[in-house]
């Protein structure tokens, strides 16, 4: 049968490697995972035209590696499953564009491993094998952040897809983030597992409101979508904290002598809810949160 037959067609050559993987992106391109002569990861994205001739496109970089996997999540992402500096797994989410090159996206972290292989299985999700710090057997599948998230239906596309936007750039700078402890990320990670539904907030003065472990972030239309990205992201953040069940006294503005300014440390602006808004941007929000009649934390302009 001539389906069992190969045939050489184009070659191209890189730099030194020490461990490598391969995924096709489509019928034209490849993106090769490989270590570097550094230890550090390296990508390469080839495309190969009808004739099997190679051209050699963009190149991304990261951190240390000893164990490497790599696999399509669809036409345009790959997903990264590796042994990282420490020993752990780390997947990492790089985006290419139409003309190859190469941007690193978001990252997921896990425990101890010492082999790994990742699969997708569609609908941008990927399975995880690998050998744990005990030696054995173990997967994990992980998801899309925000994918279990849902949007009233005033919401328009564009509207949605900012929204996950900003959830996903806040979900990503929590795991670097030093004004949150241990536990404090832990419980924002597990909320954003949870399945979030976004509604509609028509109170005039209002951005965003959320209850304290409440599953609902409700959004100011209007005026939510007039903030620039990063007080998107920083009140996303907050009432995402208000969501993991974390709270904060209500603000005390100026002219009061004890009046609360941003990066006082103090009982408002040292709470959970307003030191992980540092995480977005390095700073804090100057929009206060009080709780309304209903009980939940609003965010207002001033
Ligand atoms: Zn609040």
């Amino acid at each position: 049968m001539i389906e069992d037959h190969v045939m050489r067609l184009g070659t191209d050559t890189a730099g030194y490697v020490s461990l490598g993987d391969i995924s096709s992106l489509n019928d034209y391109r490849v993106v090769i995972a490989k270590r570097d002569g550094g230890n550090k990861l390296r990508l390469i994205v080839w495309d190969i035209d009808d004739n099997g001739n190679l051209t050699r496109r963009g190149t991304g970089t990261a951190g240390h590696v000893s164990q490497i996997s790599i696999v399509s999540r669809d036409r345009s992402r790959v997903v990264i499953a590796k042994r990282d500096g420490s020993g752990n797994l780390r997947l990492i989410v790089w985006q290419v564009d139409g003309a190859g090159n190469i941007v690193r996206r978001g990252t997921g972290i896990a425990d101890s491993i010492s082999q790994v292989a990742i699969t997708s299985i569609g609908d941008a999700r990927e399975v995880v094998a690998m050998r744990d710090g005990s030696g054995n057997l173990r997967l994990i599948a992980w998801g899309r952040i925000t994918d279990n998230f849902t949007y009233n239906s005033v919401f328009s596309a564009a509207q949605v897809n900012i929204l996950r936007e900003r959830h996903r750039l806040a979900f990503n700078r929590i795991e670097a983030c030093t004004t949150l402890d241990g536990r404090e990320k832990e419980a924002l990670i597990d909320t954003y597992k949870r399945a979030i539904e976004h509604g509609i907030n028509t109170n005039p003065n209002a951005n965003a409101s959320a209850f304290i472990n409440g599953s609902q972030i409700l959004v100011n239309l209007t005026n939510f979508f007039s903030l620039v990205d990063d007080e998107r992201a920083q009140t996303l953040i907050h009432e995402m904290k208000h969501c993991a069940g974390f709270s904060h006294p209500t603000r005390f503005n100026p002219p009061a002598p004890d009046a609360d300014t941003p990066g006082d440390n103090g009982l408002y602006y040292g709470s959970p809810p307003l030191q992980a808004e540092i995480c977005i941007a390095g700073s804090q929000s100057d929009l206060t949160c009080v709780k309304d009649s209903s009980g939940a934390c609003v965010i207002r302009s001033l």
